[in-house]
Formats: structure tokens, sequence, C-alpha cells
């Protein structure tokens, strides 16, 4: 049904009207089942091709045998265990069923209908999602080379600004912000306002004067940092992610969680990966090769790309998009069309294993070519 037609939409709250949900990457098998074909590849939702380590793996296993209970609501080993890993308190962390969890539960307590938030063009579609579903107003500020503009973004915020939004890298752009901005940014901000970093893909990132915004929470106490287990950890299946932050902050986000937000296996799951440091090497550096043969492709292309230090990259295919993308299904390569993100010839190439990346290009070349 088109949304327009719905006759319970007058009877929802006002501001559901205008809007639309989150478009995730194609799944292989509604594609497959779609176009009657196998052997579709998806680099289409920056997930780690090597999926969980070992060690999450085996921890899964063995939760098992609890599934018939519920998990731990207040996540007790799971928040000591980040708190050690960030040198926090377990007290500055707030779980989530995946960071987009955590992001809700944001907007859920500090934005209301009369407040406002600011996020950047082209930044994660969730800011503008989670924003909306609670009648919050968004302004958003004028991308510079597609990254976040912190001066366009600074002069967006007023008094009725509660929270700023920033992903660093950003989503879908793969852009980033340096320490040094980013932290007087913050430090300027009024205190009547939050500013949420999403550290995503922090884990794929090592340009020297990257910030870890987790060091900053003790400087800010108006300062969120979220990560999650769906990228690098590759947990994306089980849904876990987390929040750091001021104590203060994570005890009214705690007031509206649910709480059995986050299952068991994935509790488990994310204490042994925190624990693997050696897969999320094998998973950067498998990275860093991957995103060399795709660019590689692009220059030989000739076709424009914005440098990325995430798990994806977007290429600007010099047309538009969406035809491209659809010849690129039918050859059962899942990819992500930006055109929701007002880039209409832009396509979002997640990092896949070698093969899947040679058969994407060969696929790309073949669809560019004809
Ligand atoms: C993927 C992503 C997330 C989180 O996803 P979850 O699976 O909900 O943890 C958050 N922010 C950005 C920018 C992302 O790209």
């Amino acid at each position: 049904m088109h949304q327009a037609d719905n006759p319970f939409q007058s009877l929802a709250a006002p501001w559901i009207a205008g809007l639309t949900p989150y478009v995730p990457g194609k799944p292989i098998s509604e594609l497959e089942r779609e176009l009657g074909i196998s052997d579709s590849i998806k680099l289409a939702s920056n997930e780690n091709p090597l999926g969980p380590g070992v060690r999450a793996r085996a921890a899964i296993e063995t939760a098992l045998a609890e599934l018939g209970r519920y998990p731990d609501g207040g996540g007790f080993a799971l928040r000591r265990a980040l708190a050690e890993h960030h040198g926090l308190s377990p007290a500055a962390v707030t779980i989530g069923n995946g960071s987009n969890d955590v992001l809700d539960l944001i907007a859920r307590v500090f934005l209301q209908p009369g407040a406002e938030s600011v996020f950047s063009e082209y930044a994660f579609a969730v800011y503008s999602i989670a924003t909306q579903s609670v009648g919050a107003k968004a302004r958003v500020a004028r991308a510079r080379d597609y990254g976040h503009d912190l001066e366009a973004m600074a002069r967006l915020v007023t008094d009725r600004t509660r929270v700023v939004w920033i992903a660093n890298p950003n989503n879908p752009t793969g852009t980033w912000l340096a320490a040094a901005p980013l932290k007087s940014f913050i430090g300027a901000l009024p205190k009547t306002c939050l500013v949420v970093v999403d550290e995503a893909y922090t884990e794929y990132v090592s340009e020297p004067d990257f910030p870890d915004a987790t060091h900053w929470i003790e400087t800010f106490p108006n300062l969120i940092v979220t990560r999650t287990f769906s990228k690098a950890y590759g947990l994306a299946a089980l849904r876990v992610g987390y929040a750091l932050s001021d104590p203060r902050i994570a005890e009214l986000l705690n007031r509206v969680r649910q709480p059995f937000n986050v299952n068991a296996l994935a509790q488990a799951a994310a204490i042994a990966a925190i624990n693997d440091p050696e897969h999320i090497r094998a998973s950067v550096e498998l990275n860093r090769a991957g995103m060399k043969q795709l660019t590689t492709a692009f220059e030989r292309l000739g076709l424009a790309y914005i440098p990325s230090v995430g798990n994806f990259v977007t290429v600007d295919c010099g047309r538009p998009a969406t035809p491209i993308n659809e010849a690129l299904l039918k050859r059962g390569v899942i990819v992500r069309p930006l055109g929701n993100y007002g880039m209409p010839n832009h396509l979002r190439i997640s990092i896949g294993l070698e093969s899947e990346n040679a058969r994407f290009i060969a696929a790309f070349e073949d669809v560019l070519a004809s």
C-alpha cells in the first residue's frame, strides 16, 4: 500500500506521516527469489566478509545451553567487559540491539516536538529517522566535499538543539574528521546540546590524526560515543551495539531501554569478540587489500570515488546509477544505490572477499560497457 492511502495514518502521531522507513541492503535470499538466480554476492551493508571470529563462534555455541532463559537484562558481564576495554566505569555503558537501538534511545530521551537535532547532508540515514520518529525537527548542514562541514553544522545549533549527530567515519561517504577540529567543535557546543559521535567503523581507520572520541567522555559531559559489533566484529545478525557516556546520561537512556534488548547469544559473542583482537587485525588487513583492489579498478575505469577510511567505498558512475544497479542485480551482485541520500549517480560498494570484489569489478565493467 502507498503510504498516503493508509487510512490509519490519520490516527498516528502527525510527524509519522512524513516518515519513510530505512532502506536496508537487499538480502541475497530476496534477490534470488525474485530473479530465480543463485550464487549471488552482497556487498551492500558494510558487513565483515569474514563474519565472526572463532572465539565469538565458540561463545555462541556455549551460550546455546541457556537459550530457554531470559538474558541478563542489565548486561552485567558485557558492560563490565566493555568498561574494562575502554577504561571507563560500567555505569558509562548503555547496551543496544545494534547501535541503531542506542541512537533511537537517545532520540526518545532527548528529542521531542519543539526540539531540534543537527546533522550533515549525506550523513547516516538513521539520524533523520530517529529525529522525525519523535516529532523533533532536523536541521541539515550542507556537506563539504561529501564530508561533514563542522562550521556549517555549528551555525545550525540554537537553544532548541538537543542532539548533534556525527558519524566518524561517515557512512555512506567514508569521509572522516580529524581529532583537533572535532574536539574544538564539541568544546564550543552549548551545555544544553548533546553530541553523538557514531564510531561504527572506527576499527578500520589507521590515519594518525583520527580521534578515539571515547577518550573524551570524561572531558565532555555532553558527549555520547556509539560503537557496534555489526561491522569489523562481524556480528551484524546478532544485533549488538553500545553507547559510552557520562553515567548520568546512561542512567536516563537506561530508563527507556527495553530490559532484554540484547539477547544472550549477542552478549556472549560480543564479550568473546572484544577479547579477539587477532580477528580484528585480520579483518582490517583484508579490508585494506580489498579497498586497494576496488579503487585501482575505479582508477583504471576513469571513475571518481570518494576516498574512504571505512570498509566500503562510494563510486561516482558519472551517470544515473539506478540502471547500473539493476543490471548488477541481474548479474547477482548486490551493492547500494544512494539515490535516497541525494547521490543519484553514486553506488556504495562494501569491501568483500577478494573473489567477491573481483566478481563485482567484472560485472561492473561489463554493465558500464553495455
Ligand atoms: C552500520 C552503522 C551503524 C550501526 O548499525 P547497528 O548494526 O545497528 O549497530 C551505526 N552507524 C553507522 C554510521 C553505520 O553505518
